[in-house]
Parts: structure tokens; C-alpha cells; sequence
């Protein structure tokens, strides 16, 4: 369904990396396909093939405005043959963002509730209240969190040699790519994970929980570059995104990818890698967030 041939490895060639004598391959997840982009398909697939499984018509989530998982699961679920309704946190706009006028065309029901109902969305009754009023719906948890979303995530390795790699990098924002790409790491691998909200020092009891405990120790949680937290951003990490694009032709997302590799080149000039790594960086994806923002704002798309 799928290209995921097309997930390709991009060496970078940062006069930094030399310097150090440091590798850093990118994993271009972004490339997978042009609506389910980055992670999401990984946190989406064993959710869909269960709602298929047991025969359901339709699948619900949860997300934002901007949602990435909300699009990925309207363009997936169609592509499943099943429904999709989004449960969206937040009054209903006047005007839908870009992401929700998309995942609107793609099929998907949009019902808008309040920021407090969105609080209890993981609460068994509002989520039974929601199963009789769609009695025929698989609920599938907010970005794709739980069991299923960290075993989907543990095959985003599988495209790469990844025994090659000293090091891991990717965005955290539940957690759960993560702890999928944590599981499937060797012993000698540090996987890094740079959340994107702000304050997280550690993975969240409920993502933790999925970790294979002998794993424990390739863990490495950063958080210093959240830029204020989730979704916020600066001129510095607008520049600094404009200016990577420009030095190696990929384009990253203000919300996940810009802050981590920005964290990842940050790191490499504090020589927090030694001479001789080999560093693999997801690209999760994620780039149809940057629609909210200004035109003109990134010399990319
Ligand atoms: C959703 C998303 C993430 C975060 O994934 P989690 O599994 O929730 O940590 C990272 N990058 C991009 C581009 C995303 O859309």
C-alpha cells in the first residue's frame, strides 16, 4: 500500500560532520507517501488491520487543528475501506485549518468538543458514550498512542542496517516511536529523543511501560530543545530550519523535526558525539503542519 522503498537513507554533508569526523545518516520517512507521512503509518497500521480484523466500519481518533495523525488516519482509513471520524479538541473555527479541510476531503467526519470534554478523552466512560453514539466505530487513541502504535513503530528500523549506527535521534511527542524504535535498537545503540513539549525528562509511565526493560539503558531523553514547548517556535528556529534546508535540501517541520535537528546539530558542535559515530536521524515526517504558517516564512514547503 505503501512505498516504503521509498523511505531512503540520506547521508549529510556538513562541513561539522567532517570536522568531527562524524556520520549522520537521515531516515526520510517524509518520503513514504504524500498524505500519510513520516511515523504516522507505522503508529496507524497494526490499529487499522485490527478495526479490518473485527469487521468495524469506521475508526475514531483524536487530534488538533493541525493534527498530523488526524490526516494520516483520514487518508488511511480510506484507503482501508473504512469510515473515519475526528474528534477535534477545541470550539469550532470559523475558518478550518488547511489540516482539517484536508482530512474533511480525504472522508473524514470532523466533530468539534470542548478543550475540558477533550481532557477525558481516554476515560472509559466518555469513551463508551462515543461507542453508542457510533456503535460501530474502533477507537484508536490520540496520535496513535498504546501497545499497537509502539509495535508498528519498532519496524521503522527495518529499512536500515541499523547494527551500523552508535546513535538514534528522534522527536518525542507521546513517546511512542520512541519506545518502538527503542525496542528494535541494538544493545550498543544510544537511541536519543528530543521531546517537543516542554519539561519532559522522562517517558511517560504509559509509553515506559511498553519498553523492553533489558533496554533500559540505550535510553537518552533530551529536552533541551522544546523552544517553549509544543508548537511553539522562534526566529531562531525558523532560521535555522531555512538555513539546514538550504545546506542539504531537506525540509523539516517547526512543530517535530525542525527542533530535532536543530538538537542534533547543537549537540554535535558541544561534541556531545565522539570522533568515529555514526548517527541515524528519523525524519518522522510531519511537514503539512508547516501550512500555518505564514506564507513566506520557510523557503520551503
Ligand atoms: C506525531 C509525530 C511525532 C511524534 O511521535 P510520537 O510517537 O507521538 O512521539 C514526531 N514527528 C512527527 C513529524 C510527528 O507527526
Amino acid at each position: 500500500m505503501l512505498n516504503l522503498q521509498s523511505a531512503i537513507i540520506e547521508s549529510l554533508h556538513l562541513k561539522e560532520l567532517n570536522e568531527k569526523n562524524i556520520q549522520a545518516d537521515v531516515l526520510r520517512l517524509d518520503r513514504i507517501h504524500h498524505v500519510i507521512s513520516g511515523n504516522k503509518w507505522f503508529k496507524l497500521k497494526y490499529y487499522l488491520e485490527e478495526a479490518v480484523g473485527k469487521k468495524h466500519t469506521s475508526v475514531l481518533t483524536f487530534g488538533g487543528a493541525y493534527s498530523n495523525h488526524i490526516i494520516a488516519t483520514a487518508f488511511a482509513a480510506k484507503m482501508c475501506g473504512l469510515k473515519s471520524i475526528g474528534i477535534i479538541r477545541g470550539e469550532e473555527p470559523k475558518v478550518l485549518s488547511h489540516t482539517l479541510t484536508d482530512a474533511k476531503n480525504y472522508g473524514m467526519q470532523i466533530e468539534f468538543i470542548s478543550r475540558d470534554e477533550y481532557k477525558t478523552k481516554t476515560e472509559e466512560f466518555f469513551l463508551n458514550e462515543l461507542r453508542k453514539k457510533i456503535p460501530d466505530c474502533y477507537i484508536i487513541p490520540e496520535g496513535g498512542e498504546g501497545l499497537l502504535g509502539v509495535k508498528g513503530s519498532s519496524e521503522i528500523l527495518d529499512a536500515v542496517k541499523q547494527n551500523d549506527y552508535s546513535h538514534i535521534l528522534c522527536a518525542i511527542g507521546t513517546g511512542t516511536m520512541f519506545a518502538g524504535i527503542v525496542n528494535a535498537s541494538s544493545a550498543h545503540q544510544k537511541i536519543i529523543g528530543f521531546p517537543i513539549l516542554k519539561g519532559i525528562k522522562n517517558l511517560s509511565t504509559e509509553v515506559h511501560q511498553y519498553i523492553n526493560s533489558e533496554k533500559e539503558s540505550c535510553i537518552e531523553i533530551n529536552n533541551d530543545y522544546h523552544f517553549g514547548g509544543y508548537a511553539k517556535k522562534n526566529d531562531e528556529l525558523i532560521k535555522f530550519m531555512n538555513s539546514f534546508y538550504q545546506q542539504t535540501k531537506i525540509s523539516s517541520d517547526f512543530v517535530y523535526t525542525g527542533k530535532l535537528f536543530y538538537g542534533m546539530i547543537d549537540l554535535l558542535q558541544k561534541n556531545h558525539f565522539a570522533s568515529g559515530s555514526k548517527l541515524l536521524i528519523i525524519h518522522s515526517g510531519g511537514l503539512q503542519g508547516n501550512s500555518s504558517l505564514a506564507e513566506g516564512t520557510l523557503l520551503f514547503n
